[in-house]
């Protein structure tokens, strides 16, 4: 039998671990969940060549192979288990160009989201996507999985934000797809196709980036409560459908927002009492949090307060800055806020907009059914919701996964998706027929196979 890592090793030496605790690392994501048995190396990229050389000999061998950023993904995109090779390309980190004439950059998949955008601001340019996780996730994973943030509604997800992309292909093979301008249509729209693939067709090792300017003038942001999370996810609606565009918009359930406030040690600001316990009683305020920007941020803001107010709706509105940043950092820690509650099932469904309240109430007949506890925030200026999941135990009881399931059904009974930013990784695998229809995901299984003949790159995921 051939030995595999002693080729990666001739070929691209010290970049090939074989150490216990990496490959045990590469086993998870921050899903929380663990792939079954032991990766057979982590080949840590420091150069395109790298990348190629591995997976001319993947390719030969028929090794499966995971591509991996940061590993702060969701979904279980990027978990590798029994046999599989990972390719790191967390060390591929330098920013090749910024063109500030063009307003575009030429990056290595493995930077940072936050350091790429630090690097721009003295440019006063930033790259948009904006996820909470930027101060750990990579921009290529960004891309892999298309993913999105707090900004996305006035701003754009990721695909909004590549010109061109730097691929290796299954067969190591190197493709340059897309362009540096900002328009351009020749032939099919392979960098749109590759963008949220999450692994499956190539792995991604350049990428030029669109930039857009820092925007000027004030920032206004408005902290708003609401006797029940329907009526403050009534007030969003309204507001998109005033044509209102707030950069970041908003929702926490009462569940959520106590427990944040627990987190963070924050006396309950809404009104009401804080609760002795997160889980045992929720306070009575459901958050709405609504950010505006630009020259026209003022304005904009006291139309939603009006809104908002006239809907039955407690808010204050600041545009101090550093007060606005203030309040925003209270969502941010919803992620950690969970995590100190047990363990989580973090869901990711997207409704249209005007749906958002028939959601919310879903989620509280999908919870009360099944006597768990699913706190929820939404990205409510584009209707992504995050149902949280809260269980305890190693693996996600099958009464978790039932009541994901209806919460799934009941998205997609609104005109929803299973994802909105996250991805479909090996979590969500099994639904992934309920939206896209057996012969779409026939379809999709072709495209693959056109990329990756030989089924190595990260099999058993999405499919
Ligand atoms: C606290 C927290 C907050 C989060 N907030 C958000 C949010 O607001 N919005 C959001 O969209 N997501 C969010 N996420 C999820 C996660 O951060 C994103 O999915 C992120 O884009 C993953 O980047 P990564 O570098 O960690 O990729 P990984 O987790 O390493 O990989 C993710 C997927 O991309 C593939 N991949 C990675 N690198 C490459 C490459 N070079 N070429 C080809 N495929 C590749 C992997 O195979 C895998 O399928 C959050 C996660 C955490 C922990």
């Amino acid at each position: 039998m051939t030995d595999v890592v002693a080729l990666l090793r001739a070929a691209v030496g010290d970049a090939v671990s074989t150490d216990v605790a990496v490959l045990d690392a590469a086993r998870g994501d921050k899903s929380g969940q663990r792939a079954t048995g032991q990766p057979l190396a982590v080949v840590s990229a420091r150069t395109v060549e790298h990348v190629q050389a591995v997976m001319r000999i993947a390719h030969e061998h028929r090794v499966p192979v995971v591509p991996r950023g940061a590993g702060t993904g969701l979904s279980g995109g990027a978990m590798a288990g029994d046999g599989e090779l990972v390719i790191s390309t967390a060390a591929m980190t330098q920013i090749l160009e910024i063109d500030e004439a063009d307003q575009l950059a030429v990056v290595e998949p493995g930077i940072l989201n936050a350091d790429l955008n630090q690097a721009l601001e003295q440019h006063g340019l930033r790259w948009a996507p904006d996820p909470a996780s930027r101060t750990i996730s990579t921009v290529g994973g960004n891309i892999a999985t298309n993913a999105g943030g707090l900004l996305c509604a006035k701003y754009g997800v990721t695909r909004e934000a590549v010109l061109g992309l730097d691929v290796v292909l299954a067969d190591g093979s190197l493709m340059r797809l897309g362009h540096r301008t900002v328009k351009g249509v020749t032939g099919l729209d392979l960098t749109a196709l590759m963008i949220g693939s999450e692994g499956t067709l190539g792995i991604i090792v350049g990428a030029t980036l669109k930039l857009t300017p820092l925007p000027t003038g004030a920032v206004a942001t408005i902290g708003a409560y609401f006797a029940t999370i329907e009526d403050a996810a009534a007030a969003s609606a309204a507001i998109t459908a005033a044509r209102i565009r707030p950069a970041a918009m908003e929702l926490l359930d009462p569940l959520a927002l106590a427990s944040i406030l627990r987190y963070l040690e924050l006396p309950d600001s809404a009104p009401g009492s804080a609760p002795d316990s997160a889980l045992d009683r929720a306070p009575n305020s459901a958050h709405l949090l609504v950010q505006t920007d630009g020259e026209a941020a003022e304005a904009e803001a006291r139309a939603a307060l009006a809104i908002i107010t006239y809907l039955g709706g407690t808010a204050s509105m600041t545009t101090d800055p550093v007060e606005g940043e203030r309040m925003l950092a209270v969502r941010r820690a919803m992620h950690p806020a969970m995590e100190a509650l047990g363990q989580v099932l973090i869901e990711d469904v997207a409704v249209p907009r005007s749906r958002l309240p028939e959601m919310f109430e879903a989620i509280r007949v999908i919870s009360d059914r099944h006597g768990i506890p699913i706190p929820t925030v939404a990205h409510a200026g584009d209707g992504n919701l995050h149902p949280n999941l809260i269980y305890t135990g190693d693996d996600v009881p099958e009464t978790v996964w039932a009541a994901a399931g209806e919460l799934f059904e009941a998205a997609l009974a609104l005109g929803g998706t299973l994802t909105g930013e996250h991805g479909i990784g090996t979590l969500k695998r099994r639904w992934l027929a309920d939206e896209l229809g057996d012969a779409q995901v026939e379809l999709q299984r072709q495209i693959k196979a056109v990329f990756d003949p030989r089924g190595i790159l990260n099999p058993g995921k999405v499919f």
